[in-house]
């Protein structure tokens, strides 16, 4: 290991996991850990579930670790509550307020930011969620009451909804696809889903956008496209996230819908690699190129892409099955592979009926992803026969396997 010096902007999960890395891996050079948020990395998942289920009083930090830890411990130079401005690939300087930080070994660990509803800046009540400031905002507003209406049905949309409910609160999802969740696990799987909603008193509309936002400098109507207008105290704008690219531009990496990446992570320049949500890389598992915005993924390559940076004759490459993992009211819902199949087949449970089922997903004769609903320890199976290529029929006779060895056990 020659580099001397690690600089990681972006002070989240992959960030994290990147200095993590590099110290377990035993490099004893200078590292420092740059943060466009105030806070010390914390844990995004639980903001949109149990942050916003437990009251304003209660509930425990989502920070990873603490400073003590961070800087003495992990030995982490820790500049926070600034973010990078630039980056200059040539002479090995990344810009942060008045500083140009020089570097060996750079991870680019910026994330994504969440997209906002054009002309809602200034009109209080309005909240995307994607920071502890956006969640801390949000559950003082469910603390005190407010009438929830959410835009988007995606994950977090729904998982918001699925907080306020919990408490008891009035809550309109809208949504502008005929059915929820459509991109992340398909149009019948995401329809399926979309009875949880029902079946736990949220109120879904689907098919239909904002019109408009109304309130004097706060908001309290939404207008949508079928005439209809929803009293409202909170609005949470859950229409997904951009990667966190703005303050590469003019540094000559490629950025197209998040750091564009080669196998190892690598961005193209010398030391330079990017990791989590930021990145976009080929993925030789099914060979294209992804950018994934999920927990497990960017763990992975946090610690991954710096090990590549600071060893680059040793650089491995990431393969990875998509994971990612969703509460909402009382369902554990789980997905593996890619969602864009020629087939869904539910061999496990009725999802008409039943509160617990497993589908699998087909593209040409390969098994691609499966679903598993309130079924904890069926999914990593299915993650293991995607990696390893299986076939639709390899995927379907395990499954009937598995449903008969469950039946024979009597659970
Ligand atoms: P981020 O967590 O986005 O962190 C990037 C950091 O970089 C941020 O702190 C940002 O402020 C900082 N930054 C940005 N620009 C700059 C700059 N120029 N200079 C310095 N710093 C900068 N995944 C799941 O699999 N399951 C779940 O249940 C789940 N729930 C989620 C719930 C919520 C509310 C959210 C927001 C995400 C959830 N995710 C979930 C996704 C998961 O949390 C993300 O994939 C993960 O946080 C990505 O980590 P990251 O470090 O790549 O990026």
């Amino acid at each position: 290991m020659s580099a001397r010096r690690l600089v990681v902007v972006g002070a989240s999960l992959a960030g994290l996991r990147a200095v993590e890395a590099a110290r377990k891996d035993g490099f004893d050079g200078r590292i420092t850990l740059v943060g466009a948020e105030p806070h010390l990395p914390y844990d995004r998942p639980p903001l949109s579930k149990q942050f916003l289920e437990e009251s304003g009083a209660g509930g425990a930090s989502p920070t990873f670790r603490t400073e003590e830890v961070l800087r003495t411990e992990l030995g982490v130079e820790l500049l926070l509550g600034t973010p990078a401005t630039s980056l200059d690939t040539a002479a090995r300087t990344v810009v942060v307020g008045e500083q140009a930080l020089g570097y060996d070994a750079l991870v680019i660990a910026t994330g994504a930011t969440a997209r906002r509803l054009p002309g809602t800046d200034g009109l209080a009540g309005v909240h995307t969620l994607r920071t502890l400031d956006d969640a801390t905002a949000v559950r003082k507003a469910l603390d005190a009451g407010a009438r929830t209406v959410v835009i988007g049905a995606g994950f977090i949309g729904a998982e918001t909804a699925a907080a306020a409910r919990k408490r008891g609160l009035d809550v309109v999802v809208v949504e502008a696809l005929p059915t929820p969740l459509v991109r992340a696990v398909g149009e019948s799987m995401g329809g399926a889903l979309a009875s949880l909603h029902r079946r736990h008193g949220t109120d879904l509309r689907c098919g239909l956008s904002v019109t408009a936002l109304e309130g004097e400098g706060r908001v309290e109507r939404v207008r949508l496209s079928d005439g209809s207008v929803l009293d409202a105290d909170l609005v949470v704008v859950g229409t997904g996230a951009v990667p966190a690219t703005d303050w590469l531009e003019g540094s000559g990496l490629t950025l197209d819908n998040g750091v564009v990446c080669d196998e190892m992570l690598h961005a193209g320049a010398e030391g330079v690699y990017a990791a989590g949500d930021v990145a976009r890389w080929h993925n030789p598992v099914f060979d294209r190129s992804m950018r994934l915005e999920h927990w497990t993924s960017a763990a992975e390559q946090g610690a991954l892409a710096a090990r590549n940076a600071l060893n680059p004759q040793a650089a491995r490459g990431y393969a990875t099955v998509p994971y990612f993992w969703s509460d909402q009211y009382d369902t554990r819902i789980q997905f593996v592979g890619v969602p864009d199949a020629d087939e869904i087949t539910v061999v496990e449970g009725d999802i008409e009926r039943d509160r617990l089922w497993v589908a699998l997903y087909r593209a040409g004769d390969r098994l691609v992803g499966a679903l598993a609903v309130n079924r904890p320890t069926e999914i990593m199976k299915y993650r293991g026969l995607v990696a390893r290529h299986a076939t639709w029929v390899e995927g379907l006779t395990f499954a009937r396997s598995r449903v008969k060895s469950r039946q024979t056990a009597g659970v």
